[in-house]
């Protein structure tokens, strides 16, 4: 079993790229975000374009990402899942951000899969290792490749938790759907089955429950 866990508003209680570009992007950054909203531009080039906008230095960045709020039920999620699931952490976000996080909290290892902050002098750029031209939903990370990827390696059914856009291409093609925020909405105009929830404590109770409800996971948490 492969669990896909979004970072920005899922792991991390709120967005870290809204809140860092409000502290240190000029107030613009929102106009470039409405263009996105609306359409006029890709997820790509909103991103790049707003973070190009970022004006500070490396330290004020980095104690920024460490003071990044984490949801603290993710533990013991995490502990209860862990011995019979992968989990990854799959984010259109700032890999070095979510690095820096999870440390900083003293949260477990992960695999990231994200896209790629860099250091320029007085501000930061970004790159896309997990950049996929042939999916419709054109985000930075494709998440329904990486999980594809992921789930050839681990087998058995892929569950997503995520909370927005960039969770639509793989909310089409996971087994499970955990959905707060946007992605609800998604998943309704979708047609797709989903669990609403709030924190990691409310997917625990949930996951917690598949024995009984879920006969695949059944087998899997037997075996
Ligand atoms: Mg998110
Ligand atoms: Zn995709």
């Amino acid at each position: 079993m492969l669990f896909v866990i979004d970072f920005d508003g899922t792991l991390s209680v709120r967005d870290t790229v809204d809140a860092m570009l409000e502290k240190f992007a000029p107030p613009e950054w929102e106009e470039v975000e409405q263009e996105w909203l609306d359409g006029h531009i890709t997820a790509v080039q909103c991103m790049q374009k707003q973070l190009r906008m970022v004006q500070t230095d490396n330290v004020k960045l980095e104690s920024f990402f460490r003071g990044i709020q984490l949801d603290a039920s993710f533990l013991p999620f995490y502990k209860h899942v862990s011995q019979f699931s992968k989990v990854a952490i799959v984010s259109d976000g700032l890999d070095h951000a979510i690095k820096v996080a999870m440390k900083n909290a003293a949260f477990p290892e992960l695999p990231i899969y994200a896209n790629k902050l860099h250091f320029v002098p007085d501000g930061i750029d970004i790159s896309w290792p997990h950049l996929n031209a042939s999916c419709d939903a054109g985000n930075g990370v494709c998440k329904c490749a990486v999980a594809q990827n992921l789930s050839t390696d681990v087998g058995g059914p892929v569950v997503l938790v995520g909370d927005g856009k960039s969770d639509a291409c793989l909310a089409k093609s996971a087994d499970v759907v955990f959905a707060k925020g946007s992605l609800i909405k998604y998943c309704e105009k979708e047609g797709i089955a989903y669990h609403r929830f709030q924190t990691f404590a409310d997917v625990l109770s949930q996951v917690k429950k598949w024995p009984q409800e879920f006969p695949q996971q059944a087998a899997l948490l037997s075996a």
